[in-house]
């Protein structure tokens, strides 16, 4: 028995487990991931407490902030729309965007009951809601979300005939790969990879790799490279011919030189580190 009245099977999820015995359900990011949604990285299990639920739970469990309901559910884990509706009140912007990426790539949710799960929620979420694109991964969303926000223009899941599909694709020709190891180590990967790399590259595109931990762990370093391939216009020239992507973008009205001071001023700041010996971040990052 986990708390009176529940019980649970051996091999029952353990955080379903911990969110019951602390006197609620699992909710918000964390039923999300239960759902299978990508796991932005929280530092506490997210649960929803009925109005019966004890008040402090126990351990690294913390309750989400309020939300406009108040129902207790008879369920271990509170349904999709529900969780999401938390979460939107509960996590920051940048996360909302790529949960939301995350439920229309694991078609948790469509794009209608999104809407209906968020109805009436602050402006916000609204803003989220409008940014939300296609992207297979929460890495390749979050890198997308900062790419954009460089000023630089940016695609998802662009259709390049002769290769397939490409993570994002920048202006017309800088093509970004996102490589996670579940999906990019194995012999039959390696060698995919490199022959997509090699046709690109014939096409005219440029090809830039990155991996996990370089969008979550060392983003600035990342930045400066991709800065420095927009400030030289590699990411502009036109690709001719059948390879041509299919959602090809526009190039951009401004020459990179009038661009905001914002963006002259991020690219050589962080140009400059990535010559450095000092390898840490220490630029703080705005919005
Ligand atoms: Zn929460």
């Amino acid at each position: 028995m986990v708390r009176r009245g529940w019980y649970a099977l051996p091999d029952a999820n353990p955080d379903v487990v911990r969110a019951v015995a602390s006197g609620a359900v699992l909710g918000c990011v964390s039923a999300l991931v239960y759902y299978g949604v990508w796991d932005t990285g929280h530092p506490y299990l997210h649960v929803f407490r009925s109005k019966h639920g004890r008040r402090m739970p126990p351990g690294k469990i913390g309750w989400c902030r309020p939300v406009h309901v108040d129902r207790a559910t008879g369920s271990a884990v509170v349904s999709p729309m529900l969780a999401l509706r938390q979460a939107a009140c509960c996590v920051e912007p940048d996360d909302l965007v790529v949960l939301l990426d995350s439920v229309i790539n694991t078609r948790l949710l469509t794009r209608q009951e999104i809407d209906e799960a968020l109805t009436g929620l602050a402006s916000h979420v609204r803003t989220a809601i409008s940014r939300m694109d296609l992207a297979e991964s929460g890495t390749e969303s979050l890198a997308r979300l900062r790419i954009r926000r460089l000023g630089v223009k940016v695609k998802s899941q662009v259709r390049i005939g002769g290769v397939g599909r490409v993570d994002l694709l920048v202006g017309d020709r800088l093509v970004i790969e996102i490589d996670s190891i579940e999906h990019h180590t194995s012999q039959s990967a390696y060698h995919r990879d490199r022959r997509r790399d090699q046709i690109l590259t014939s096409m005219g595109y440029v090809v830039l790799r990155l991996t996990y931990e370089q969008v979550l762990y060392h983003w600035d370093e990342m930045e400066a490279l991709i800065l420095s391939l927009a400030r030289s216009g590699r990411h502009l020239a036109r690709v001719a011919g059948p390879g041509r992507a299919s959602q090809r973008l526009r190039v951009p009205k401004l020459p990179l030189d009038s661009r905001p001071i914002r963006f002259e001023r991020a690219n050589r700041s962080t140009a400059g580190r990535l010559d450095s010996d000092d390898g840490r971040q220490s630029r703080s990052r705005g919005g």
